[in-house]
């Protein structure tokens, strides 16, 4: 049976399967550097791909305390980019599964009916939505209590739905709307 590499978060402590952490290298000429593809050669440490542990490790330098010298701002931000871009590619694979198993309500008209209907668990713009198309799924959101998410990357929200110039969704499971509010 092959072994799972585990290794520990520099932070909290966690001992976690190696791929789920991120990886920070100390180079021969004592270069620190962020290595997202696990392929750097250099004396290594982990943390946590969540926003508590980069946080901490970024207040205290925990990475340039574990090398014995200071690690650059510029580190800790490269860090943090790398777990937003995270988060944002699994908010929108979510956003995926849902509408693959039909969990969801696509477009104005069907959100306004749907939250008619207390159908709705939780409300998706994207940041391109049109203004007035915004003020009416947020007076929506306030008025049926139904928690608002601003989703923004690079694949659209028509792109993942797979439906032209869809800017709005409506996510109509308790289970997926719970997964997508956690990775924000
Ligand atoms: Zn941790």
């Amino acid at each position: 049976m092959k072994s799972i590499p585990i290794r520990q978060c520099i932070v909290c402590r966690k001992r976690s399967e190696k791929g789920t952490l991120f990886r920070v290298i100390r180079t021969p000429e004592n270069q620190i550097l962020f290595d997202p593809m696990h392929k750097m050669n250099g004396r290594s440490v982990y943390l946590c791909k969540n926003v508590a542990c980069v946080q901490k490790a970024g207040e205290k330098d925990l990475i340039g305390c574990a090398f014995n010298r200071t690690a650059s701002a510029e580190l800790y931000m490269q860090i943090a980019n790398a777990l937003q871009s995270e988060k944002k590619t699994s908010v929108g694979t979510l956003i995926g599964f849902a509408n693959r198993s039909r969990k969801v309500i696509k477009g104005m008209t069907g959100i306004a009916e749907g939250a008619g209907k207390k159908k709705i668990k939780l409300l998706i713009i994207d940041s391109e939505t049109q203004p007035t198309t915004r003020k009416r799924i947020e007076s929506i959101s306030s008025k049926q209590n139904i928690p608002l998410i601003v989703y923004s990357n690079e694949r659209s929200l028509s792109d993942i739905l797979g439906k032209a110039n869809c800017r709005c969704v409506g996510i109509t499971d308790d289970r997926f709307a719970r997964s997508i509010l956690r990775q924000i």
